[in-house]
């Protein structure tokens, strides 16, 4: 059955006032979004390398804005130059922030050269670091696990520079594996496209209209899995300047793509 089939009430009760979309969607809920993208590429995401808490909120403010394969090179760079021992540490369990907390905004920022914006990078990541060692006494969120999942969001989205993607990277992406979604450019683009969101709709209310969406049984790995899957649909399908509707495994069940076929026929 398609969510075109369920009562208006009962659509109306799946998404939050905010972020209700206009018409009514033409799919269920996310397993099926999941299922067509998985059959499309033909295999899961590969399993994400798991970081504590510190080390993911490091990579995502970097990496906002920069291509993957930047971001990765720039947390390596910066694990190289000041990840806490004098050869660099074997193993990201080993790593320790201090180093890079206490360097100078000009060497923080020289290693942050292959990401987008070095110098306000620069600048926010050594406030956040200081910050977390101001509020908690030590440089470590390790301390994050004891709490619940919307305290430790509020807690990360107070940090400068960190809002709804980073906080729910953290959750999701990090040791702590909670339920979350993170949402960015791509995600934010493709839900609206697909008719889950207002055309003006934030990323937090995208992701408080997807987060309903996702079956009983999604664990955190399964919601880790669908912002990939969305996001390599985003770069090589539905980009910011070109919607690849004919070749798009989505087609049947987004108002975007569902339009585009009616005004050819
Ligand atoms: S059908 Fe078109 S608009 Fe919809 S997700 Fe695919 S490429 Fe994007």
């Amino acid at each position: 059955m398609r969510l075109t089939d369920v009562p208006t009430a009962q659509q109306a009760a799946l998404f939050p006032d905010a972020s209700r979309p206009e018409r009514p969607l033409l799919f269920r809920d996310l397993q099926e979004i999941q299922d067509r993208l998985l059959t499309w590429w033909g295999e899961p995401p590969a399993p994400r390398e798991v970081w504590d808490p510190l080390t993911q909120l490091i990579y995502s403010l970097c990496s906002s804005r920069t291509k993957d394969a930047e971001s990765q090179a720039t947390i390596l760079a910066l694990r190289e130059r000041f990840g806490g021992w004098p050869s660099g540490p074997n193993s990201w369990d080993e790593v320790r922030w201090e180093r890079l907390r206490d360097a100078s905004v000009a060497e923080i920022e020289d290693t942050l050269r292959l990401a987008t914006f070095p110098d306000r990078k620069a600048v926010q990541l050594k406030r956040t670091l200081e910050r977390i060692t101001e509020r908690v006494g030590s440089l470590s969120l390790a301390f994050l696990a004891k709490y619940r999942t919307d305290k430790v969001r509020a807690w990360i989205e107070e940090l400068p520079g960190a809002g709804v993607k980073a906080s729910a990277a953290v959750v999701n992406f990090s040791s702590l594996r909670r339920r979350a979604i993170a949402i960015d450019g791509h995600h934010q683009r493709i839900a609206i496209r697909l008719g889950i969101a207002p055309a003006n709709a934030t990323a937090r209310q995208v992701e408080a209209t997807l987060v309903p969406l996702t079956p009983v049984g999604w664990t955190a790995i399964t919601m880790d899995e669908h912002h990939t899957l969305v996001k390599k649909l985003g770069q090589r399908v539905c980009s910011l300047r070109e919607a690849h509707c004919t070749r798009c495994p989505l087609r049947e069940v987004c108002l975007t793509g569902s339009a585009a076929a009616t005004s050819r026929s």
